[in-house]
């Protein structure tokens, strides 16, 4: 029993460690810190002393990078660059796996979430539909032209973000969105201590801080390094695009389509376009839909 434990203690030891010197992008949680029950399945990991050690699959998960971009850089954007994103209505079935992967990455309360799927239907006689909805990431953004402090910015990417250590909660911003996409912090999140003592950024949106507001960030972090947002990744449907309108190319993730395209041969179309707010979410509409329409499946985790 002595020796499994200090077995146990000198793996987190050298994999925590292992993690501190920015490798990967995975963390350890001992079965005794997180009730966690071994998979089964072993994945290999480099220590710092240059071993090869085997750890459970079930003790992994993804860590929040510290981040290295200033406030000020993270203000800026990215040079070139103009995101956009597309949303396929026809694929959604409710999953929230989005929903879930949003939360987990940027320490979002439970309630407060930045993705939201709700149920639609235009008419009593047209079909029911799962409609997600993000920050839309406005190019003409309300919420930008109220803020007194300004707290909330658009960079020359097109990402519409907030500097909490800015922002003073007063919430005009809120008032100002038309598509009630803002959140007010009310209460500090519940993050992990290590995450919690990370120093602010705007580029991150972590840690949230309590009497600021928050919102869909389009995950500036991921796309910097070349990855896709996070609510992109997880949805096993594929329901969320994600690319570059200077390079007229979305993805998936598996798929990938001209953006120009895609658009135009499925009728894509933005939210309120009446307001000139001009999002850069475009929906793709509920016709030939991969799913019935139903209810309760978010609850049903091992669906997919
Ligand atoms: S959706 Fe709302 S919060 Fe996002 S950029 Fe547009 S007005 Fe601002
Ligand atoms: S709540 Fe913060 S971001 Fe929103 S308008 Fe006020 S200061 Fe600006």
């Amino acid at each position: 029993m002595e020796n499994e434990k200090s077995r146990r203690e000198f793996l987190t030891a050298s994999i925590l460690t292992t993690l501190a010197v920015g490798c990967g992008k995975a963390n350890v949680f001992t079965p005794e810190n997180d009730n966690v029950k071994p998979s089964g399945e072993k994945v290999k990991l480099l220590s710092v002393d240059g071993d090869i050690i085997e750890v459970d699959k079930a003790f992994l998960k993804p860590a929040y990078d510290e981040n290295t971009i200033s406030n000020a850089a993270a203000r800026v954007g990215i040079a070139g660059k103009s995101f956009v994103m597309v949303i396929d209505l026809a694929r959604c079935k409710n999953l929230k796996k989005c929903q879930d992967a949003c939360n987990h990455m940027h320490g979002v309360h439970p309630g407060q979430n930045w993705i939201k799927v709700a149920p639609m239907q235009e008419t009593e006689h047209t079909a029911p539909y799962w409609q997600p909805t993000t920050c839309m990431h406005c190019d003409e953004p309300p919420c930008v032209k109220v803020c007194p402090v300004d707290a909330t910015f658009k960079r020359q990417d097109g990402i519409v973000l907030i500097d909490s250590d800015r922002c003073i909660g007063c919430r005009f911003c809120m008032a100002a969105c038309p598509y009630s996409t803002r959140v007010f912090n009310w209460e500090d999140p519940k993050l992990p201590a290590e995450v919690a003592a990370h120093t602010y950024s705007c580029e991150t949106s972590m840690p949230q801080k309590t009497g600021t507001v928050g919102k869909c960030d389009f995950c500036p972090d991921m796309t910097r390094n070349g990855e896709l947002p996070h609510c992109v990744s997880a949805c096993p449907n594929g329901v969320f695009f994600f690319g570059d309108m200077n390079e007229d190319s979305v993805t998936n993730g598996a798929e990938t389509f001209r953006f120009s395209e895609l658009v135009k041969d499925k009728a894509g179309y933005r939210l309120m376009e009446d307001l000139g707010t001009k999002p850069r979410v475009y929906y793709l509409p509920p016709v030939n839909r991969n799913f019935p329409f139903e209810v309760g499946l978010e609850n049903e985790k091992q669906k997919s």
